[in-house]
């Protein structure tokens, strides 16, 4: 297997014009930072309110998570509906999964309404026990969708073959409205969108500083009235708000194409897009073109860079998933690829102004492709001086089981693996 990221190889068939790198002093109305979907969609929102706008881009747009990302189009993420209503209740539950549900629609459209060609498909979403203990999670997430009134189909360990080409599952949960998405492709094709509608773009121009209105790279600097921070993995030189959020580890693999036979005995009823239950979960999915591409990580390496660039954690991955599914026993996997997910303690991502600076906005810790475009749209409504309506849920200064005080002590690392397995499994908000 090869080290590099298959979805650059989709971007670099269409010959791609990239953006050249900001070599001058200028200025703007609004300042977006950072070229990922949060990014993307904010400068989107602002543009189609006719306003005038820079974006900066370290790499390229789509360059870091968006783009490395497996393109499960789906409402579900580290956030499972079973977790939201522990810790929301019923109303505040609905609410907030209402936030990923419009965030598969606004990517959804966007695609539509400017044809971008990205390899959107429909796809239902599997959720799938492991042992016993899985089986137990499916079964919550089952009656919570039940209480929610979201529709879904539940499967035994005896029926779940009629949707894939295994029983070593031990219950599945499916839903639809769900898509498959090249989001490397995407995020180009919306970026061509957004300089066909005068936004200023400058890729390959990493933000070094920040002051409160004034970003300062290598060659140049923008100053901007007001500022929307999209930016991952931010460096504490940036702001100090990089305490706020961490990134946790997973891997993908992408085969080469099936035949039909294999395509037909995966997914007898249809394709759809799968992930497990474990805590570190597993997950694979057909590509437009039927490749395979599969996904994991480990509990060990979530949040150790020594293994960012080692296969053997996909390779373990791979063989599961073989073990489950042994007529795919030969296939072959050509590329693997790392990528980290930027990730609140709780979570939930901070869409919130800055304490110290209202002229500056910051989106950090989306947990899926859908938060992401609902957050930049929503950072841009802040910007634009609407109300912040979902400040209890995605403001900054929300109660953290590892407070910043503690975490100052406890270092980042274990506070937030703390935090997280708190809110995944524990976590009862005030309501
Ligand atoms: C391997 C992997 C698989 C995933 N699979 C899925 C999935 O199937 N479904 C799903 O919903 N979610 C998935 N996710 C999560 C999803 O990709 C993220 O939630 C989403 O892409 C976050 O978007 P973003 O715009 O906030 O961040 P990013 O896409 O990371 O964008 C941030 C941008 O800021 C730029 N940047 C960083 N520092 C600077 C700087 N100093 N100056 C200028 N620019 C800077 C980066 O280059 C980057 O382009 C996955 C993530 C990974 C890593």
């Amino acid at each position: 297997m090869r080290l590099e990221n298959w979805w650059e190889r989709t971007l670099l068939e269409k010959k791609p014009k990239f953006c050249a790198l900001l070599q001058e002093d200028i200025s703007c109305s609004f300042l977006v930072l950072g070229g990922g979907v949060a990014g993307l969609h904010a400068a989107l929102s602002l543009v189609e309110a006719g306003k005038e706008i820079v974006l900066l881009e370290k790499s390229i747009c789509g360059g870091s998570s968006s783009g490395r990302s497996s393109g499960f189009l789906t409402p579900d993420s580290e956030l499972e509906v079973y977790q939201m209503l522990r810790r929301y209740g019923i109303s505040g539950a609905k609410k907030v999964w209402s936030i990923p549900v419009q965030g598969v629609e606004i990517i959804r459209s966007t695609a539509e309404k400017y044809k971008i060609s990205c390899d959107l498909e429909k796809q239902d979403s599997f959720f799938v026990g492991i042992r016993k203990q899985g089986e137990e999670a499916v079964r919550k997430e089952a009656k919570a969708h039940l209480d929610l009134g979201l529709p879904y189909t539940s499967y035994s360990q005896e029926s779940i073959g009629q949707a894939l080409g295994t029983s070593s599952y031990t219950a599945g949960l499916r839903t639809t409205d769900t898509f498959a998405i090249n989001m490397m492709l995407y995020c180009y094709g919306l970026k061509q969108v957004l300089l066909k509608k005068g936004v200023r773009i400058f890729e390959n121009s990493e933000v070094l500083s920040l002051d409160s209105t004034t970003a300062h790279t290598k060659k140049g600097k923008v100053t901007g009235k007001s500022i929307i921070v999209c930016i991952d993995k931010m460096k504490e030189k940036v702001s100090p708000l990089a305490r706020k959020s961490y990134h946790a580890q997973t891997f993908l693999a992408m085969s080469t194409v099936l035949s039909d036979e294999q395509v037909h005995k995966l997914f007898p009823d249809g394709k759809c897009m799968v992930w497990d239950s474990q805590l570190i979960y597993s997950y694979f999915r057909l590509t437009k073109d039927n490749r395979l591409l599969v996904g994991g990580g480990s509990v060990l390496t979530t949040y150790d860079p020594w293994y960012f660039e080692s296969s053997i954690i996909i390779e373990k991955v791979i063989r599961d998933l073989k073990k489950n599914f042994p007529f795919l026993e030969h296939l072959t996997f050509e590329y693997y690829w790392p990528g980290q997910i930027d990730i609140t303690k709780d979570i939930m991502p901070i869409v919130d102004y800055d304490p110290e600076d209202k002229n500056k906005i910051f989106v950090l810790g989306n947990p899926g492709l859908p938060w992401a475009a609902f957050s930049g749209g929503y950072a841009a409504a802040l910007a634009l001086g609407k109300k912040d309506v979902w400040k209890n849920y995605l403001g900054m200064d929300r109660k953290f089981f590892i407070p910043d005080e503690v975490q100052f002590f406890l270092g980042k690392i274990p506070s937030f693996a703390i935090n997280n397995v708190y809110s995944k499994y524990y976590q009862v908000d005030e309501r």
